[in-house]
């Protein structure tokens, strides 16, 4: 994602993270069974106890955006690594081992944001809006996300493929949470 991409949504990034980090994924250890098959046993997945779904979390990424949840001028901040290779991430001139501060929040890339609710079970279309169609002429793209039953949760238009699929995860919220 370039600066203007994330520049140009980063007011709907923590909208967008909330609604991210409540759904729940297949759980990886146990491929969403709930349990382990281990011969005669089947002992309880300790990953996620049983359900066979997890809570969502970010995993932070070099050369991902993030913004800052005080700062006055939110200007979009890129993820890099150090050049020593030890690890620590630095974002803004300050540093950290593996995991960001609480106070920042991912700009997450459309295609991550779409694999992310595709484990939660639900489906994502993105399609060229007719600009004849669409209510306003400038609004390119269309995201429509649908879940079981092939219920209708989001249907959002936007002028970007990101700010459609950042919208639509924002009514998805309204609609689940
Ligand atoms: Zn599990």
């Amino acid at each position: 994602m370039t600066y203007e991409e994330a520049n140009s949504v980063k007011e709907l990034a923590a909208d967008n993270y909330e609604v991210l980090k409540n759904l729940d994924i297949k759980c990886i250890k146990c491929d969403g069974s709930g349990y382990i098959d281990k011969g005669l046993h089947f002992p309880k997945c300790k990953n996620c106890n049983g359900t066979g779904k997890i809570k969502w979390k970010w995993k932070v990424k070099m050369g991902g955006w993030c913004i800052g949840k005080n700062y006055k001028t939110k200007t979009p901040l890129l993820i890099t690594e150090t050049t020593d290779k030890t690890g620590w991430l630095q974002v803004n001139c300050q540093y950290w081992k593996d995991e960001l501060p609480s106070n920042f929040i991912p700009i997450l890339h459309w295609e991550e944001i779409e694999k992310i609710l595709e484990k939660a079970g639900y489906r994502v279309d993105i399609n060229r809006a007719n600009p004849i169609e669409s209510y306003k002429k400038s609004y390119k793209y269309e995201c429509v996300i649908i879940g079981g039953s092939s219920r209708f949760l989001a249907d959002v238009y936007a002028e970007s493929c990101q700010k459609a699929v950042m919208l639509a995860v924002i009514e998805l919220g309204d609609e689940i949470i």
